[in-house]
């Protein structure tokens, strides 16, 4: 991901030290033989998958959790030799690439299961597995007594397919209202009493989850958008057992500068003109870095103080309006702390009627990530 190349000042600061600071204290509230699953999906929310997770291995996490096969085999290739689960549903041409790689497959249902069994007959090897149940996210999993038991009868019947886990997720452990998440882990633990015995890792508990209800940890927590710092929603940011700390900073610098002689419209689509003598800054970053076209009312932070976004975002550059004249590679931040002002992802997120998890993917592969703290 990151380039060889490197001319362009804009960039995605990642602090390690707080990924590991986060996952550190994240342990200390949960119970002793609690263990944490760093979920680096998505390339790691955006910090990088491998150095996110190489962070939390570092503070003793047992585990990795992608979305797709290729995450994991991303993660294989770049030397992460711990235990890797994907949890979305994976196709069954993967099966014996995942064997060889050693990579834990989530069973979605009942025929999916079929399918692995038949596609696996007579191998000498077994895949890795853990079982989803569906308390109530109604995305992927075995959602009943007799799904599990049809299941059951299929994992019988071959030696192909360990089960070495069972997990759900919950759909609304993040809201005030904790009725619908308490009713999905009672369910959760009545499906499964149904298996003959018990895997190594049950697991139910997201960020949310794991930060708000320590007794619904089980064997482990799989721990995502808290790992880098950000608060799954408001309502969790208001009941944080510690403080997160921010993984990531996005910066740029200024790359030109100009004064309005007249009124001068500024922009796709000249929706904003200057006032004469207005300062105009362009910066080197667009919607095709993540600064979202919808973010025009947006500021950013130059010498610690709020500065606006003026006209329409580019894909590539953006303007804004300075309180007066400022040199061209003047540091620039969009994302982050500069001084005593700091601008969240929950920002970007609530100015765009969007979540923070949306805004941390966002931000494009082409903006380089720089790494420190380690
Ligand atoms: C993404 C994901 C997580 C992590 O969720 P966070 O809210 O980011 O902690 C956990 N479990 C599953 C199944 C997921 O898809």
């Amino acid at each position: 991901m990151t380039g060889t190349f490197n001319y362009r000042p804009t960039r995605a600061i990642v602090d390690v030290r707080a990924i590991r600071a986060n996952v550190r204290n994240l342990n200390k509230i949960l119970p002793s033989e609690t263990g944490v699953i760093a979920v680096v999906k998505a390339d790691g929310y955006g910090h990088g998958a491998t150095e996110s997770a190489q962070a939390a291995f570092q503070e003793g996490a047992i585990m990795a959790a992608v979305a797709t096969p290729d995450e994991a085999l991303s993660l294989r290739d770049s030397g992460i030799h711990q235990p890797i689960l994907v949890l979305g549903p994976v196709p069954i041409t993967f099966l014996r690439e995942a064997i060889r790689q050693d990579i834990i497959v989530t069973i979605p249902g009942v025929q999916w299961a079929q399918s692995a069994a038949d596609e696996l007959q007579g191998i000498k090897e077994s895949l890795k597995t853990h079982v989803k149940i569906d308390t109530g996210m109604g995305r992927i999993g075995v959602r009943s007594e007799e799904e599990i038991l049809k299941l059951l009868e299929i994992l019988e019947g071959t030696s192909a397919i360990r089960v070495e886990g069972i997990f759900t997720h919950f759909a609304t452990a993040d809201e005030q209202d904790t009725k619908r998440t308490e009713e999905q882990f009672r369910k959760f633990n009545r499906l499964v009493e149904y298996f003959p015995e018990r895997p190594k890792l049950v697991h139910a508990a997201n960020s949310a989850a794991a930060l708000r209800f320590p007794n619904f940890a089980l064997d482990a927590v799989r721990f995502g958008i808290g790992m880098y710092g950000i608060a799954p929603s408001e309502v969790v940011a208001q009941e944080l057992p510690f403080q997160l700390e921010r993984a990531l900073q996005l910066e740029t610098e200024i790359s030109f500068v100009k004064q309005a002689q007249t009124k001068e419209p500024i922009s796709y689509g000249a929706t904003y003109e200057t006032e004469p003598g207005e300062w105009i800054a362009t910066l080197p970053i667009g919607y095709a870095d993540g600064l979202k076209r919808g973010l025009r009312n947006q500021q950013v932070l130059i010498r610690g103080r709020r500065i606006p976004i003026v006209g329409t975002i580019c894909m590539d550059q953006c303007m804004v309006r300075l309180p007066e004249r400022l040199p061209e590679g003047e540091p620039v931040v969009l994302l982050g702390k500069q001084g005593d002002e700091e601008i969240t992802m929950e920002e970007w997120a609530t100015r765009i009627g969007t979540i923070p998890y949306e805004i941390a993917v966002t931000i494009a592969r082409r903006v380089q990530r720089q790494y420190f703290g380690d």
